[in-house]
C-alpha cells in the first residue's frame, strides 16, 4: 500500500509516547498533519502534543477500532510496540516501516541473522535458548563474550558481560530467574571497538534514500552519554558507513527513517551492532544542526513527502541528560553557565518523574569547529559529574 496520497490534515498515527513520539508529532504538526498517539501510560510525553490521546493498553480493542478508523498511516516511535498490532493495523492502514520489517527488528538473533546471510558483517554470534548449553556457546565464541535476550533489550538491559573470571553457572542462574518461560537469549563475541559510530538513513516508498553524516557515540553503562557530529574517522570509513546503511535498509525495503549503529574496529573495519527502524538517540542532533531534523525526515519518508536533501549546518556535540542530571541542570552554576554559551540548545521532556537511567532532555553544543563544540560537551559532563559528587 502506497502512502503517497497522505496530505497534509489527514491525521498520521504513532504507537509509542516518548521523546521520540513527541518530536514526531511537532515534526508533523508543523508540516500541517494531525496526530494521534497510542501509549499506554497517560503521562507519556507525547500525548501532550497529540491531538488525539489513545492512553490505553496496546490491547484495547475499543481504542484499537477507535484508533484505526482515524489514522490514515501508521508509524511507531521504539521497536518494542506489539509487532502483531502492526500487522492489524496494516491490514486496513500502511504501517512504516511495516510489521515485517519490525519483526526482523525486534529480536536480535532474527536481526542478526538476516544481516549475516545477506553478507552484512555483524559481531559472531550465537543462540541461546537452553540454558545448559551456556558453557558450550561461550567454549565456541571465546569468554569475552556478551550474553543479551533475544527480545525487549534496550539501552543495555538485558545484557551480561561474561569474561574469563565469570562463574557461568551463577549467571545460568540470574538468567533463568530473569527470564520469563520462553525466554531466547543472543551470545554475541565481545567486540574490541576503538569506537562506535551510528548513522541515519530515510528511505521513501519509490526507494528513493538519503543518509545523515556519520556520527560519533560514547556509552555509559549501555545507556548513550554524547554523540559527537562529524564523526573524527577517515573518508573511507564514512564512505563504508554510508554504503552498509543504505544497503541494510535496501535489502529489507525499508520505508522510513532507521538508525544503523556501528562499532569501528582498530584496523578501519565496521561491524554492524544493530538497527533501529525509527528515530535515534544518538540522531538529536540533528533537530538543531542538521536541515532537516530526522523527524521531519521521518514524516516525509512515512507520508511519501519527498525526502530533503540533508545538510550539516554545524559541527555538533549532544549530551543526554540522564536521571538526576535534569535536577543538577537547574542548581549548579557551572552547568547554567555552559547552557548559557550562543549555540547551546537545551530540550527537556517533560517528564515528571526523574529515575535513575531515565532519559529527561538533552543538550547540543554547536560551534564552528567540532573540537570546540566536543570541549563544550566534555566541559558539561564533567560539571554535572562534580555537582553530582559533591553533593552526596
Ligand atoms: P545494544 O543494546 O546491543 O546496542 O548494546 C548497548 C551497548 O553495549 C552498545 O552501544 C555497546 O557499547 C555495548 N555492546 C553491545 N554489544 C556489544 C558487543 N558485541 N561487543 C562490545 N560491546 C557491545
Amino acid at each position: 500500500m502506497n502512502l503517497i496520497s497522505l496530505e497534509p490534515g489527514s491525521v498520521l498515527g504513532v504507537l509509542g509516547g516518548g521523546q521520540l513520539g513527541a518530536m514526531f508529532a511537532s515534526a508533523a504538526v508543523r508540516l500541517g498533519f494531525r496526530v494521534a498517539v497510542w501509549d499506554p501510560d497517560p503521562d507519556a510525553p507525547a500525548h501532550h502534543l497529540a491531538m488525539y490521546s489513545f492512553p490505553k493498553p496496546f490491547t484495547d480493542r475499543q481504542a484499537f477500532a477507535q484508533f484505526a478508523g482515524l489514522v490514515s498511516g501508521v508509524t511507531y516511535e521504539w521497536e518494542n510496540v506489539p509487532a502483531q498490532l502492526c500487522q492489524q493495523l496494516e491490514q486496513t492502514k500502511p504501517v512504516r516501516p511495516s510489521s515485517g520489517i519490525l519483526r526482523i527488528i525486534q529480536n536480535r538473533l532474527i536481526q542478526k541473522t538476516f544481516l549475516a546471510d545477506r553478507g552484512f558483517p555483524v559481531p559472531r554470534f550465537m543462540s541461546l535458548t537452553d540454558l545448559k548449553q551456556l558453557k558450550e556457546v561461550v567454549q565456541q565464541l571465546g569468554c569475552s563474550a556478551l550474553c543479551k535476550t533475544a527480545t525487549a533489550g534496550y539501552d543495555g538491559k538485558g545484557q551480561w558481560r561474561i569474561s574469563e573470571s565469570s562463574n557461568l553457572s551463577e549467571l545460568q542462574e540470574v538468567l533463568r530467574a530473569s527470564a520469563p518461560i520462553g525466554m531466547e537469549w543472543i551470545v554475541e563475541a565481545f567486540v574490541p571497538f576503538e569506537r562506535e559510530l551510528s548513522i541515519l538513513v530515510a528511505r521513501g516508498s519509490g526507494g528513493q534514500s538519503v543518509v545523515y553524516p556519520l556520527a560519533e557515540n560514547e556509552h555509559e553503562e549501555g545507556i548513550l552519554r554524547t554523540t559527537i557530529v562529524p564523526a573524527e574517522v577517515s573518508s573511507p570509513v564514512m564512505e563504508r558507513a554510508a554504503e552498509l546503511a543504505l544497503g541494510v535498509i535496501q535489502h529489507m525495503e525499508g520505508v522510513g527513517l532507521f538508525c544503523i549503529e556501528l562499532f569501528l574496529l582498530p584496523g578501519g573495519e565496521l561491524l554492524i551492532n544493530e538497527v533501529a527502524p525509527r528515530p535515534h538517540n544518538s540522531g538529536h542532533y540533528t533537530l538543531d544542526a542538521c536541515s532537516p531534523s530526522q523527524f521531519e525526515q521521518q514524516v516525509r519518508a512515512v507520508c511519501g513527502m519527498p525526502l530533503s536533501e540533508v545538510r550539516l549546518l554545524s559541527p555538533a556535540a549532544m549530551v543526554n541528560l540522564i536521571g538526576a542530571d535534569a535536577e543538577t541542570i537547574k542548581t549548579d552554576a557551572e552547568c547554567r553557565a555552559l547552557l548559557d554559551l550562543p549555540g547551546t540548545h537545551l530540550h527537556l521532556y517533560g517528564k515528571r518523574v526523574i529515575r535513575p537511567r531515565r532519559k529527561m532532555g538533552h543538550v547540543t553544543f554547536l560551534a564552528d569547529q567540532r573540537r570546540i563544540a566536543q570541549d563544550r560537551a566534555m566541559q558539561f559532563r564533567r560539571s554535572l559529574l562534580q555537582a553530582q559528587q559533591s553533593s552526596l
